[in-house]
C-alpha cells in the first residue's frame, strides 16, 4: 500500500472539483487491505473516505485525512442452481461495465442498471436504481471488512437493510466497512421490467432482451443526463421526498398538478425535479454552479465551480422548496465537509 500526500481528487470525483487530500492511497489487493487496517490502526484520530468512482460525491474542500480509493478487480460465475446464476464482481469493477459484461455472458437482471457511472463496491451502499429497478433486486450477499478489527463479515440481503436510495452501510455504518465483493443472483428466467412509457416505447413490439432493454436505457439516460466526461455532476443531487398520505392531500390542495406515486408503505413518492422546476430554478447558473438545462434535478459544474459554491447553490435550492411547499430536500450524494 503505497500513501501519497496533497493528491489532487479533481479525476477522483464526478464534479471535476478541484479539491485535494492530505493523504491518498489505492486498495488494489487484497493484501492492501490488511495494510490499510494497520495503518488506520496506527492513525486513529485520522478520518479516513472510502472512495469509488467519486461519482455521488461532493468535497466541499480539501480532506484532511485519508482518502482510500477502491480499485479491487476481478469478476466471475460463483455458483448455480436450477432457477438462478451467482456472479461475484470485486469493488473496484466498473459497475456499467460489469453490466455490459453480464448480459455478453447472456445473463439478465442488471440491464435497466446500464451506464449508472461508479464501481461495483458503491454500488449497494446506496441501493442504486433506475428504470424500476434497483440493486436490492438482484442483490444476493457481499463482502466487506470492518476497518477497525480488519475481521471479514458477509452481509445478506437483510443486514444490509436497503431502502429507498440508503442501506446499513449509508446511514448506520458510515464507512466502518470496506465493501470488498458483491454477489448478485440473477434470474435464469428474466423477469422485465418494461413499464417506464420511454423503454416501452422504444422496445414497441421487439421480444424483450437484456441487450435491448440495456441498448434502450443507455439512449434514454444519454439524451437526459449530462456525461460528466464532459460536464461535472454527480446525477440527481436530491432524493425524492417521501410524505404521508395526509401531507400529500394538503399539498394537493394547493398544487393541484403536483405528481405523486403511492409507495408500497402508503407513503407518496414527489418528484424532486418537479419541485425544483416549480422554484425556477432549471438552467439557473451561479458562476460555474449551475443547474442542468435539461433536468432540475441535477447540479453541473461549468468549469471551475468550487465544491462550496455546488453546495451554497444547493442550500439554496432547498431553502426556496422549504418556502413554497414546506418539504425539506436532502441531497443524495455525500456531502464531505
Ligand atoms: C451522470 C450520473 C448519473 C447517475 N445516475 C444514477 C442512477 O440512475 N441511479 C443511482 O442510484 N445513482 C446514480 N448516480 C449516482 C452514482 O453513480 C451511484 O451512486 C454510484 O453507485 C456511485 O458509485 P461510485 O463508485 O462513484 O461511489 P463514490 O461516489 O465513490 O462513493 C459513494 C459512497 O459510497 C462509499 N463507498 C464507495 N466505495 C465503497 C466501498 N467499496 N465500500 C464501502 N463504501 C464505499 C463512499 O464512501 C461514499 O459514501 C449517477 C451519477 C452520475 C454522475
Amino acid at each position: 500500500m503505497h500513501i501519497t500526500e496533497n493528491q489532487s481528487l479533481q479525476s477522483y470525483n464526478s464534479f471535476g472539483v478541484a479539491a485535494k487530500a492530505r493523504y491518498f492511497t489505492v486498495i488494489k489487493y487484497d493484501d492492501d487491505v490488511a495494510e490499510l487496517v494497520k495503518w488506520l490502526k496506527q492513525h486513529p484520530l485520522l478520518p479516513y473516505l472510502l472512495v469509488g468512482g467519486g461519482s455521488n460525491l461532493l468535497f466541499t474542500k480539501d480532506y484532511q485525512g485519508l482518502v482510500i480509493h477502491i480499485a479491487l478487480t476481478g469478476k466471475q460465475v460463483v455458483a448455480e442452481d436450477t432457477e438462478s446464476t451467482y456472479i461475484r464482481a470485486a469493488a473496484g469493477e466498473n459497475w456499467h461495465g460489469f453490466v455490459l459484461w453480464s448480459i455478453a455472458q447472456g445473463y439478465a437482471g442488471l440491464e435497466n442498471l446500464s451506464l449508472i457511472p461508479g464501481t461495483v463496491g458503491a454500488a449497494p451502499v446506496q441501493n442504486i436504481g433506475a428504470y424500476g429497478v434497483e440493486l436490492t433486486d438482484c442483490f444476493f450477499q457481499l463482502e466487506a471488512v470492518d476497518l477497525q478489527t480488519g475481521k471479514m463479515r458477509v452481509f445478506d440481503h437483510a443486514a444490509c437493510e436497503f431502502a429507498y436510495r440508503d442501506s446499513y452501510f449509508k446511514s448506520v455504518a458510515h464507512g466502518g466497512y470496506l465493501i470488498v465483493s458483491v454477489t448478485f443472483r440473477l434470474l435464469k428466467k428474466p423477469q422485465w421490467k418494461m413499464h417506464y412509457a420511454d423503454i416501452a416505447r422504444q422496445l414497441g413490439n421487439q421480444v424483450p432482451t437484456a441487450q435491448r432493454i440495456s441498448t434502450i436505457v443507455i439512449s434514454i439516460r444519454q439524451s437526459k443526463l449530462p456525461d460528466p466526461a464532459v460536464l461535472g455532476n454527480a446525477g440527481s443531487f436530491f432524493k425524492n421526498p417521501l410524505v404521508e398520505k395526509q401531507t400529500w392531500l394538503l399539498l394537493r390542495a394547493s398544487f393541484q398538478d403536483m405528481p405523486a406515486y403511492e409507495q408500497l408503505d402508503k407513503r407518496y413518492k414527489l418528484p424532486a425535479a418537479w419541485l425544483i422546476d416549480q422554484c425556477h430554478w432549471k438552467g439557473y447558473q451561479q458562476g460555474d454552479a449551475g443547474v442542468y438545462a435539461k433536468h432540475a434535478l441535477v447540479l453541473v459544474n461549468h468549469g471551475t465551480a468550487t465544491g462550496e459554491e455546488l453546495w451554497l447553490l444547493a442550500q439554496q435550492i432547498i431553502d426556496s422548496v422549504q418556502e413554497k411547499f414546506g418539504i425539506t430536500l436532502e441531497p443524495e450524494p455525500s456531502v464531505i465537509n
